[in-house]
């Protein structure tokens, strides 16, 4: 394997400077780092619960969040789920932002991008800018509508969600999908990420809250065994 895949499988895999300006963000602001709601992965998302809310469309994360990191293809166990999600939303307003596939700097020929949406049937959003960084242009431009009519579902506090709740979507975080593979400094920044995160609910910090769930987000988690 190359420089080039080391590069990116480095840095897709530790974001330092994304990392370091949420850690400045965060500290400031550390709400923006809890989200509106936690689950164990999307099969319990209630998607029609949050389209019957007002929602018209979700960005999905990529690694460890719809994939395996470094795999194009969906983890099995989630189809189902992801297939209620299209047919709740409609396909097209389904895609992914991620900070492998589709970033300018890691995917410059979008080769993986392409091959990703072939194998899961959404739209990967190019970009040039890592999450938590960067406006919603490209977002908004694809979904054609503001992105507080969004969801944002991601495995990471400091990345998705951070970049989430700055931006005005409703933020869905889930569990890693496979953590047992990552490298030491990664368990170790999610080490630190969940130390903080579980001080600041210890405090008592909430998350920020989303005008179309004034009440929060309980209700758009269900056991996937009762749906
Ligand atoms: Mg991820």
């Amino acid at each position: 394997m190359g420089w080039e895949w080391w590069n990116g499988a480095l840095s897709q895999r530790f974001n330092l400077a994304g990392i370091l300006s949420s850690v400045t963000v965060v500290s400031r602001d550390s709400h923006l780092a809890l989200p509106h709601l936690s689950v164990p992965d999307l099969r319990w998302i209630d998607w029609s619960h949050l389209y019957n809310r007002g929602f018209r469309g979700v960005v999905f994360d990529k690694d460890n969040t719809l994939t395996t990191p470094f795999s194009l293809t969906l983890s099995p166990t989630l189809a189902t789920s992801l297939d209620r999600c299209k047919s709740t939303f409609g396909h097209t307003k389904l895609a992914v932002f991620s900070n492998s596939a589709g970033l300018y700097q890691y995917d410059p020929d979008g080769s993986k991008a392409e091959a990703l949406e072939n194998s899961i049937g959404i739209h990967v959003i190019r970009h040039g800018e890592k999450k938590p960084a960067g406006t919603t242009e490209d977002i908004e431009k694809y979904f054609g509508c503001e992105t507080s009519l969004l969801v944002m579902v991601g495995d990471r506090h400091f990345t998705d969600i951070v970049y989430g709740n700055r931006n005005g979507f409703l933020t869905i975080l889930t569990e890693p999908l496979n953590p047992a593979e990552e490298p030491f400094i990664v368990k170790q920044v999610r080490k630190l990420e969940a130390c903080l995160v579980n001080y600041w609910y210890r405090k008592g910090l909430k998350p920020i809250s989303h005008h179309l769930l004034p009440d929060g987000a309980e209700k758009c988690a269900e056991d996937p065994q009762l749906l």
